[in-house]
């Protein structure tokens, strides 16, 4: 398998970049915009009842919006619809199954908004407990407190009667000590340090020093893990997706906005977290603001992807002051991408690494999803999922063109 790079050319950021700029200075015509694109391509003008959300939430969204539409209130709504990846032992990205840290445990993160009452709640770093979206919504209303993390979290959470239980699946667990066995750590600097370049491993140096005709790199890591894989136990069929998620630790995360017919607005994103990440790390989905942020008076949105670069551009809360200020969701999201790309001064060898999404619902209906990248594996590109009566799946109108590459830099050829 060769792992193929793209170029790129300065001119298509320096374009997005005076887009950006172009797009404050003139909302109006960012509106006309989006309602001049053609509807089924990531955005669109919805009807009330709405809810949006990403593409792992497709199958919950039926019963959620059936729910919405009978008067049910907009934050169960959303809890609904992300209850189903939380369950889900398949869905490798949110609560049970799960990737987990580093130490081989899941550790889940969550928050959510209930726009009528304008409140929050969040948790952060919490094992043994399941559906998280809850606990998070179990803080807004049973504390005065807005975010509890780690065990405290855990505690929290039986006291209010979530039963503890191993989130880690036997699948889960044999990608984990592939991951274990043969690929590198989360220790030392990150994609953000000035001195950050692409490293070579020890070992795979050694290979291809002794070898007169070196074998493609790449090409060696995955003869090597297929051995492992093996080793393991896991499937002929399944190893290589299983390679690729050691290699490329994928995003997922599910975040869910809805909107009722009296203009009632919530939100909720709940995730098991970047693979293989330190314990006790939290990414931006229970950071009010980065991974979830609703204004009653604006919208909802949320993220999935890269999420020390999500809090960084405080993602979500930067749309909503974007669309508060006139710009179109679908402009409101791109200007939150072109930050993360300012982030990087445009660097292409960075940003083919980071991989951003976000799910965006306006007040009146307006809805737009974004993306960084196409999606993180060719062919599979990154969706959100709309109902308004009509379910369906978008696309994600992309900033750049093709597929984001791996996280963390991993060695290069
Ligand atoms: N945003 C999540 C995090 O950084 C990961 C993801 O979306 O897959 O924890």
């Amino acid at each position: 398998m060769v792992v193929s790079r793209r170029g790129f050319i300065a001119t298509a950021i320096a374009g997005s970049l005076s887009l950006g700029l172009q797009a404050q200075q003139d909302p109006e015509q960012n509106n006309h915009e989006q309602s001049n694109r053609k509807s089924g391509s990531g955005v669109g003008t919805g009807k009330r009842p709405i809810l949006i959300c990403a593409g792992n939430g497709f199958p919950y969204i039926d019963d959620a919006y059936n729910f919405l539409k009978n008067g049910g209130d907009t934050l169960d709504a959303a809890l609904r619809v992300v209850k189903g990846p939380e369950d889900d032992p398949n869905d490798t990205s949110v609560g049970l199954g799960g990737l987990p840290n580093e130490e081989g445990i899941v550790e889940l993160d969550a928050c959510c908004m209930h726009g009528p009452t304008r409140r929050a709640g969040s948790v952060g770093g919490v094992r043994n407990i399941k559906n998280v979206s809850q606990v998070a919504k179990a803080v807004m209303e049973h504390t005065g407190h807005v975010m509890l993390v780690g065990e405290g979290a855990e505690r929290f959470a039986v006291d209010e009667g979530f039963p503890r239980e191993n989130l880690l699946t036997d699948n889960t667990r044999k990608i984990w000590l592939l991951w274990k066995e043969t690929h590198s750590d989360w220790w030392g600097s990150g994609l953000a340090d000035p001195q950050w370049k692409k490293r070579l491993s020890r070992s795979l140096a050694q290979k291809t020093a002794n070898t007169s005709q070196p074998k493609d790199e790449w090409q060696l890591r995955i003869d090597r893990m297929e051995m492992v894989a093996a080793d393991l136990g896991i499937a002929p069929e399944e190893r290589m997706a299983a390679i690729r998620k050691v290699l490329f630790p994928p995003t997922g995360t599910i975040h869910c906005s809805t909107l009722n017919n009296k203009g009632e607005m919530s939100g909720c994103t709940t995730t098991s977290g970047l693979a293989w990440k330190l314990p006790g790390r939290c990414g931006d989905s229970p950071i009010i603001g980065a991974g979830c942020y609703t204004d009653q008076d604006v919208g909802s949105a949320g993220a999935t992807g890269s999420g020390e670069e999500n809090i960084k551009v405080a993602g979500a809360h930067a749309i909503i002051e974007n669309m508060r200020h006139g710009m179109s969701p679908l402009d409101a999201g791109r200007d939150a991408l072109k930050r993360i790309v300012r982030n990087y001064n445009g660097d292409m060898e960075r940003l083919k690494f980071i991989d951003m999404t976000y799910y965006i619902l306006r007040k009146d209906g307006a809805y737009a999803g974004v993306s960084l990248w196409e999606g993180y594996e060719t062919g599979k590109p990154h969706r959100i999922s709309v109902h308004d009566g009509t379910r369906r799946n978008e696309k994600t109108v992309n900033l750049f063109p093709g597929v984001s590459q791996e996280w963390p830099p991993t060695p290069s050829t």
